[in-house]
């Protein structure tokens, strides 16, 4: 970023409707703070996958797909949800022991597979604006990310259905 861009964030708007027609209104600013706006419910946060998957890119690109990726949420919504449910289903009859570290993996993994869906569907949706970094410490950096994203979605769908357990559980089964 250049001193000039650092004195003024550039703040982007969009406004568009969902596949099923809810109305959203996207604003990405350069100092990595989103605000989305679902049916009139303001959804401030900060854009931490942005800011590492857009690592060096032009200051107008990097907002272009910033958009974009928020945008992507809300028309994957179905993905996260189904994974949620499954992972309910599953997970059902898992004892109630280590329900905490259960729920937390299961949400973790959860909006990992949210960010990977969004992030897929930009890709997928503009592939001549996506932008993969050049440099070696951007590409590292690119490439743990998403695999660590993809380290969570498959650890914690496990840890939270009970396919993994964790250790805490058995000492504690004994001790009965
Ligand atoms: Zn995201």
């Amino acid at each position: 970023m250049t001193a000039s861009e650092k004195e003024k964030a550039k703040i982007t708007r969009l406004t568009k409707r969902t596949w099923c027609g809810v109305p959203v209104e996207i604003e990405v600013s350069s100092e990595n703070w989103h605000r989305v706006t679902v049916a009139g419910v303001p959804l401030p946060h900060p854009g931490l996958v942005n800011f590492i998957s857009r690592w060096e890119m032009p200051v107008e690109a990097r907002l272009r797909l910033t958009e974009q990726h928020e945008f992507a949420h809300l028309q994957v919504l179905l993905i996260p949800l189904i994974h949620l449910a499954l992972m309910l289903h599953i997970g059902r009859r898992e004892s109630s022991s280590q329900r905490w570290p259960r729920v937390l993996a299961g949400l973790l993994a959860n909006h990992a597979l949210w960010e990977i869906a969004s992030e897929s569907y930009v890709a997928a949706s503009s592939p001549r604006d996506y932008y993969i970094p050049t440099s070696r410490f951007g590409r590292w950096l690119y490439t743990s990310f998403w695999g660590l994203m993809l380290f969570v979605v498959i650890a914690g769908t496990m840890a939270a259905t009970g396919l993994i357990r964790f250790h805490a559980e058995e000492p504690f089964a004994k001790s009965r």
